[in-house]
């Protein structure tokens, strides 16, 4: 239950230099939403060192261990001062998070499937989150999605492909725009992607670009 959780009433009130004291008041633009045990975070984080990234997840225990992991490689490293975490229901209040075009890049990977048909309105990805998502993403910001679970695989492209403000984009473009390292870390990175690899298992991977719509007068 997320009985308990507090949220920021603005972004304008969230004091980004307690995540990152070594940054000022600068504000994250790599958010994973539902980040586990933080292996994307600690991937990226020395690979983006001027990037603050923070990651999203809602169990307590996990938001507590990242954290905790956070801290130790702070203590024998000069990197990871980039990268933070906060215990949040990702569904509710995105936008009381992040500024408007803030971030550049949104992370869901091995989401919860939620198989039971009375549950998909429980998953991470739906057409009333899809547009706090596109809210908060700069223009030209990336959507990356994986999963091992076909079947949440072709509900998540089914839902971004339809909605106007994301475009499909395919794995080769970004890898031609420098985003391999990015991608590489989304497959693998992640002691999911780590589970799934472990079980041969497949994944599938769906990008999509936030687009900018031209106003007509
Ligand atoms: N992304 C990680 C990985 O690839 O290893 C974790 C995948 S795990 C299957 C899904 C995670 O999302 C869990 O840690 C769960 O607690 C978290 N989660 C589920 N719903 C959430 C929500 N509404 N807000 C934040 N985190 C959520």
């Amino acid at each position: 239950s997320d009985h308990s959780l507090v949220y920021p009433s603005s972004p304008d009130s969230i004091d980004w230099s307690i995540h990152y004291p070594a940054f000022g008041n600068q504000r994250p633009s790599f958010a994973d939403i539902g980040c586990g045990f933080g292996g994307l975070l600690i991937t990226l984080a020395p690979q983006f060192p001027d990037t603050l990234i923070v990651g999203l997840e809602i169990r307590v225990q996990v938001t507590q261990y990242v954290q905790d992991r956070i801290t130790a490689l702070r203590a024998t490293s000069d990197n990871y001062q980039n990268v933070s975490v906060i215990r949040a229901n990702a569904m509710k209040f995105l936008p009381n998070f992040f500024q408007k075009a803030s971030l550049t890049a949104l992370f869901f990977l091995f989401p919860d499937p939620h198989f039971k048909i009375r549950k998909h309105k429980a998953r991470i990805i739906s057409p009333t989150l899809l547009a706090e998502y596109a809210y908060v993403l700069a223009p030209g910001g990336i959507v990356y999605t994986i999963t091992d679970v076909e079947d949440l695989a072709q509900w998540m492209r089914a839902h971004l492909d339809a909605h106007p403000l994301f475009q499909f984009v395919e794995e080769q473009e970004l890898r031609n725009e420098g985003k391999g390292p990015i991608l590489d870390a989304v497959y693998s990175s992640t002691e999911e992607g780590k589970k799934v690899e472990r079980n041969a298992g497949q994944k599938w991977l769906a990008c999509f670009r936030r687009i900018e719509v031209k106003r007509i007068n």
